[in-house]
């Protein structure tokens, strides 16, 4: 397996999730014959078969918190993965709101499709899990989950960095700081902050300490769609001297050379 990256889906809010302008569906990472699906909301099989994915060849799960566009579809890819428990196989990473529910709500994973995988972590902020050459760390968010996290994925060749949703803090630079490629989720155009994510004046701040060789904005809002992703990362580009990609449904990254 080409080591890439594959959007399903580049929308994120409710918004957007209501009315799919952009898909919901996540994100996969083929990395050292690993295939890795994040965060698969609204609509992660459904694209995953118009982009021609074969998500039967997914080996890990990681879904950063309990909001629905970012774990609805969770049990829909179990079940394909395994073909309705028969096979089990799979590693889900995720968050104790996902895994096992708050004192709120009942956890978004069923017992069924957790019986059903091989290995299921429950991670916390600084948490780290190892599997084959790969290793991801659970990085700290500021959203309104609050067990919400991003990761710090490394392989012996590449480090991959993903906010997951989270609001701009001197954390969260420090933490991605030296990563070579920086997935930030960007909800909103300009200087349109809002309390719980980043808006592009936001992610500038952030590219230009993390200085990845390659950042990607990802998970739109609707604002952001009607403002254009690509203008967006034309401006973040222009003013950090860092190369900006905007994802799109369908878009493949790959990560040969990186
Ligand atoms: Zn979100
Ligand atoms: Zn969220």
């Amino acid at each position: 397996m080409e080591d890439k990256i594959t959007f399903l889906g580049t929308g994120g809010g409710r918004v957007v999730v209501s009315n799919q302008i952009r898909s919901t569906g996540g994100f996969m990472i083929n990395l050292a014959g690993h295939q890795i699906h994040v965060d698969p909301g609204p609509g992660a099989l459904v694209k995953a078969r118009e982009f021609n994915i074969d998500t039967s060849r997914t080996g890990i799960f990681f879904v950063s918190h309990a909001h629905l566009d970012h774990v609805n579809d969770i049990n829909a890819v179990i079940d394909a993965l395994t073909l309705g428990g028969v096979h089990k196989k799979g590693i889900l990473i995720s968050v104790p709101s996902v895994i096992e529910g708050t004192d709120a709500d009942i956890p978004w994973l069923r017992k069924f499709h957790r019986s059903v995988l091989d290995e299921c972590f429950s991670i916390r902020v600084g948490d780290s899990v190892k599997i084959g050459e790969l290793s991801f760390t659970a990085t700290p968010t500021k959203h309104d989950e609050p067990m919400n996290v991003g990761f710090k994925l490394e392989s012996s060749k590449l480090s991959i960095g993903y906010t997951s949703d989270t609001t701009y803090s001197g954390e969260l630079w420090r933490t991605f700081k030296g990563v070579k490629i920086l997935i930030i989720n960007t909800l909103r155009p300009g200087k349109d902050r809002w309390k719980t994510h980043m808006c592009t004046e936001d992610v500038i701040r952030l590219i230009d300490k993390v200085h990845p060789e390659l950042a990607i904005i990802h998970h739109f809002g609707a604002k952001m769609v009607r403002a254009n992703p690509l203008y967006e990362a034309r401006k973040i580009q222009t003013r950090t001297g860092i190369r900006t990609i905007a994802a799109a449904d369908g878009l493949v990254v790959s990560l040969k050379g990186l």
